[in-house]
């Protein structure tokens, strides 16, 4: 995928301050300081765009990305601040369900999961959530040049294991240092967007 364009929207609190032009979206979630940032900087090749530091207190924005006119990022509230209250939480958790429930331009979902780390109950609640709305999704294991290559398989496995994930569940080996994965992703992103 050649990146032409790409540019920040909107940090959308509202619905009605979603985009209104029905371009494809692809959603990214995932904990805190997982490389959620990185991640989207790394597969339009910017440096810089998404904003790589975790933003406490933003718990309830959509932040928009629109890529060669043809599709949109769109990067969910990083979860599992420890200093988030209770309300927030609950705040973060109706919003990121209405729009899973509601929005038909989403097209996918990208759960990103640090490959290191066993996915959290958040990251489960999340799978669970996408399951049940029939989103489809893709798993992707980031920092994956933190291992060995030869404890890759090990630790695929044991995030497939924790989120209770069949082998039907895409999964992609991401690393926003070296790239690895980029044209992978790519290819799973364009066939969901169908661009
Ligand atoms: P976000 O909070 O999910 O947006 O996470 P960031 O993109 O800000 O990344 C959090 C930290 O992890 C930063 O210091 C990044 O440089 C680092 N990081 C993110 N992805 C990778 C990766 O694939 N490999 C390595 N080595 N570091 C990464």
């Amino acid at each position: 995928m050649k990146i032409t364009n790409a540019e920040f929207i909107i940090s959308a609190v509202q619905p009605h301050q979603y985009p209104s032009d029905a371009l494809p979206e692809i959603a990214l979630a995932g904990r805190s300081n997982v490389g959620k940032s990185s991640l989207i900087n790394k597969l339009i090749l910017r440096k810089n765009l998404a904003r790589t530091s975790s933003q406490p207190g933003k718990t309830q924005q959509l932040n928009y990305y629109r890529i060669n006119e043809a599709l949109y990022f769109v990067d969910f509230p990083g979860y599992g601040y420890a200093k988030v209250s209770k309300t927030e939480r609950e705040a973060w958790g109706k919003m990121i369900e209405r729009y899973l429930q509601n929005r038909e331009e989403l097209k996918l979902v990208l759960l990103v999961i640090d490959i290191r780390h066993d996915p959290s109950k958040d990251d489960v609640l999340m799978y669970n959530w996408l399951k049940h709305y029939d989103i489809p999704m893709c798993i992707v294991c980031t920092k994956a040049d933190k291992i060995p290559r030869s404890q890759w398989d090990k630790h695929k496995k044991a995030v497939r294991t924790t989120l209770g994930a069949s082998s039907q569940d895409a999964l992609v080996l991401f690393s926003s240092e070296t790239g690895m994965g980029r044209e992978e992703l790519w290819e799973v992103l364009a066939q969901s967007a169908g661009i």
